[in-house]
């Protein structure tokens, strides 16, 4: 589309553009890819290359490039109302029909939607919400909110408090205040000799453990991921949910899931909080919700919190020149259409989600994988060093950017997290696009080994 040979691009690239989460002295010399199409699970580069992107974009292209219906419902409400707000007591039909549509898709108890324009927006959004929650019920103190070491749930300054990227905390002066951490129900890395079902149990006690620590009347809720996507897709064993949720009653300390990534399909289920049957108080979306097409995020909110905020509240100093942007709402009601009427949550769970597991167990035979895991399409491989002893690489992070590379130069976008590769791939999937991905997989494993000898 536009007029520049990659060169060109490269050029330009490196001398005007700041990539997120990016080292710009390392990628002047590497120089970056540019990715000029899509459709479906594929992705073509300014020099014709062809990728398999098991990645989704990043986690988000739920329904796969190029739908027209996307494309359509967006041409139009351009053209019709580009932007309008809902600040003085006006609304538009697109925010409107995707409040609707979101909250019959959510759980029963979630009723009202608050939109935002990004994942990291709904979770500064939860911290403000929260907070104003227990206020309103007379408890000003009780602000503090516990999450977990190696969480993500943003980046702005306080969705990176929030999370638990300590290289993140490490810039600018985070976390904020009244944020605290508890460990992480990552059984491969920090189980032990635990069964995985203890090691769940063991980690959900630690908030118990942190809330007598920081006295009941402080702490406002628990932050969680269903599954944790950026730290490592961890999956946590069977018993984890079950008995923070036991605890978060307990206590009566609000619930937030952050579905931004396993919202809307991801699990085979519509939300984690379906997959895993949790009752979230809160709940911040995002990526799927509109497939990255356009961006736009929010948090849904339990009929409980809503009434108190709603009757108690007053005005909630809070909002966004985008909120409900009538053409990112377009966006997501079309493709929250697609998701729904091709049936494909249900595809994942019943058919592509048991097809692809089984491959991905096989891959555990493999010289290099010391676990594989998945749930609904989001999967992991733990790189290592030695399976038996389930010891992690010495110079970790290293095999797994090796193998990243070599994916991308075979023509598969996987993801490295230190020496756990990841997948997340769209949702639309097929069985033989599955067979491919799988054998891609194998064969970069392959190089990877060959590689490192
Ligand atoms: C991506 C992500 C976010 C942040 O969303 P942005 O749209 O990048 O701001 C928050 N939480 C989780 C779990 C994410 O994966």
């Amino acid at each position: 589309m536009y007029n520049y040979t990659t060169d060109q691009l490269q050029d330009l690239d490196s001398k005007h553009y700041l990539h997120p989460f990016t080292d710009h002295k390392k990628l002047a010399d590497e120089r970056s890819r540019i990715i000029t199409r899509a459709d479906g699970i594929y992705l073509w580069d300014s020099d014709g290359n062809r990728y398999l992107d098991a990645m989704a974009g990043l986690w988000c292209v739920n329904v796969g490039y190029g739908r027209e219906e996307i494309a359509e419902a967006v041409n139009q409400q351009i053209r019709e109302l580009p932007y309008y707000n809902s600040f003085f007591k006006t609304a538009h039909p697109p925010a409107i029909e995707l409040s609707r549509l979101v909250c019959s898709l959510a759980p029963a108890h979630l009723n009202r939607v608050f939109f935002t324009g990004s994942g990291s927006e709904a979770n500064d959004t939860v911290v403000r919400m929260v907070r104003f929650y227990w206020s309103l019920k007379g408890l000003p103190d009780k602000k503090l909110i516990i999450s977990r070491h190696n969480a993500y749930h943003g980046s702005t300054v306080a969705a990176a408090s929030l999370g638990g990227m300590q290289t993140m905390h490490a810039q600018g002066g985070l976390p904020i205040p009244d944020i605290d951490y508890i460990g992480q129900p990552y059984w491969y890395q920090d189980g032990g000799d635990l069964f995985p079902e203890e090691f769940g149990e063991k980690v959900a006690d630690e908030l118990e453990q942190k809330i007598l620590e920081l006295g009941v009347d402080n702490v406002a809720a628990f932050i969680g991921e269903p599954i944790q996507g950026a730290g490592g897709v961890i999956i946590p064993p069977s018993t984890y949910w079950p008995r923070i949720q036991s605890i978060c009653d307990k206590y009566q300390i609000l619930l937030v899931a952050d579905e931004v990534i396993c919202g809307f399909g991801r699990t085979g289920k519509w939300f984690g909080s379906d997959y895993y049957e949790i009752k979230p108080d809160l709940m911040s979306i995002a990526k799927g919700l509109s497939s990255g097409y356009v961006p736009i995020g929010g948090v849904l909110v339990s009929d409980e919190v809503a009434s108190v905020l709603i009757e108690e509240g007053g005005e909630f100093n809070h909002g966004f020149t985008y909120s409900g942007h009538p053409v990112a709402a377009a966006a997501a009601i079309a493709n929250l259409n697609i998701l729904r009427d091709e049936g494909l949550v249900d595809r994942v769970d019943t058919e592509t989600a048991p097809y692809i597991a089984e491959k991905w167990q096989q891959l555990t035979s493999h010289a290099l994988v010391g676990e594989a895991r998945i749930v609904g399409l989001i999967g992991a491989l733990e790189l290592v060093k030695d399976k038996t002893t389930r010891q992690f690489f010495d110079d970790r992070g290293a095999v797994g950017t090796l193998c990243r590379d070599i994916c991308f130069d075979s023509g598969l976008v996987m993801r490295a997290i230190e020496d756990t590769m990841v997948i997340s791939p769209p949702l639309c999937i097929t069985r033989e696009e599955i067979d491919e991905l799988i054998n891609l997989v194998i064969r970069c494993l392959d190089q990877t080994a060959k590689q490192i000898q």
